[in-house]
């Protein structure tokens, strides 16, 4: 088993994984309430365990949060 594989078992046994389909789209608004320094674990519960767990999902947040980091 890979890396990611042990880290995906790791985290699904402490919470929910909400899937790649629906990280995808509470994305913008994760990393929008994350920058404002909200619990964002609390609002959209299994995103961050997602983003840990999914290469890809990872991505796509580091590259959102660098852009709305600029834009400030
Ligand atoms: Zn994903």
């Amino acid at each position: 088993m890979t890396e990611n594989e042990a880290l995906g078992r790791l985290l699904g046994a402490d919470g929910p994984d909400i899937g790649c389909d629906a990280c995808f789209e509470e994305l913008d608004r994760y990393v929008e309430l994350e920058l404002a320094g909200a619990d964002v674990e609390a609002i959209l519960p299994g995103m961050r365990g997602h983003l840990a767990g999914c290469p890809a999902c990872a991505d796509e947040h580091a590259s959102l949060v660098a852009l709305l980091r600029e834009r400030r």
